[in-house]
């Protein structure tokens, strides 16, 4: 089993000719709603790729959040640990596509910021029951450590994708299994360009002298570079035609979640990950673009 403790959004887009200038008010092409957030497009991610996923997230009482609920459940997510707030409304993010494919994105993260460690210790047991958890950073940093310090304390598998990058505290790094920053990511957070497997390696040591046994950087077309305790190399993803990479890297946390709940081994898991990643940016959108079991013919 495998929960997700995480951030869910509704994505607001409209595609305009031109951004408009402040004060300026401009009439775009239709309004898209998407669901997103990265903890739900991760769990979402997991449950079409054939995992069992509960999913820990904090919506408001309000349409988005009541459409949010209705979308886990339709994704066969265990939404017992789903909490309506009854005074901040759910998060969302309002996106501004220009035509050259540019875009400018707010976002209100709302009913997630209230996400804490009550919530945590009211649904204790789905903690308990999971064997993969599975975070990033769109909840509060206190509620990350909190789940990353129980659930390792339980003897679970702790995998932190450390998106949107934001600084990380010596006691979250000694308390999780893996991390999955892409490159971006790993720059923000050691320093290092990633040039090739050298410079990954020693991004890598980085976060293992932190205490981290598996780390996974991911490459976007190359793949993803891993590095545990018995292998460290680059294992290549397939070659796709890219038409939008929205939640390639949710698609790979949660189809790594899902290899690693049926025990794969890392090498394979990574693999199976980066099958389910290439084929989400052959697709447009983000929830929209994460594939199901069966289209990876595995
Ligand atoms: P993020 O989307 O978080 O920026 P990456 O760009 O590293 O992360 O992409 C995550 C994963 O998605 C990669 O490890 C790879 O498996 C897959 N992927 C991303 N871009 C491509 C691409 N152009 N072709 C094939 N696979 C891709």
């Amino acid at each position: 089993k495998i929960l997700v403790v995480g951030s869910a959004n509704t994505d607001m887009v409209i595609r305009v000719e031109k951004f408009p200038a402040p004060g300026e008010t401009l009439s775009g092409h239709n309004f898209l709603l998407n669901a997103g957030g990265k903890g739900a497009n991760q769990a979402v991610a997991a449950a079409r790729l054939g995992g069992k996923v509960a999913m820990m997230a904090r919506l408001g009482n309000d349409l988005f959040g009541k459409q949010t609920i209705e979308n886990f459940k339709k994704e066969g997510l265990n939404v017992e640990g789903v909490v309506l707030d009854n005074k901040l409304p759910s998060g969302v993010a309002q996106i501004v596509v220009d035509k050259s494919g540019e875009n400018t994105i707010v976002v209100a993260g709302g009913s997630n910021l209230a996400l804490n460690t009550r919530q945590v210790n009211k649904y204790y047991s789905l903690v308990q029951e999971a064997e993969v958890i599975l975070l990033q950073l769109e909840v509060p940093m206190e509620t990350v450590l909190y789940v990353a310090q129980k659930a390792t304390g339980l003897g679970k598998k702790v995998i932190l994708n450390p998106a949107p990058a934001n600084k990380l505290s010596d006691k979250l790094y000694a308390s999780i299994y893996a991390i999955t920053p892409n490159e971006t990511e790993t720059k923000f957070l050691t320093g290092i360009n990633i040039t090739g497997e050298k410079s990954a390696q020693h991004a890598a040591d980085f976060f293992h002298d932190k205490g981290v046994k598996v780390v996974i950087i991911t490459l976007g077309a190359a793949g993803a570079f891993l590095s545990t305790p018995d292998y460290s190399g680059t294992i290549a993803t397939s070659e796709v035609e890219a038409v939008d990479t929205t939640a390639a890297g949710d698609t790979f946390n949660g189809a790594l979640a899902t290899a690693l709940s049926n025990k794969m081994d890392w090498e394979e898991a990574v693999a199976f990950a980066n099958k389910a990643a290439s084929l989400s940016v052959t697709k447009h959108g983000a929830q929209a673009s994460v594939p199901f079991l069966k289209d990876l013919n595995v």
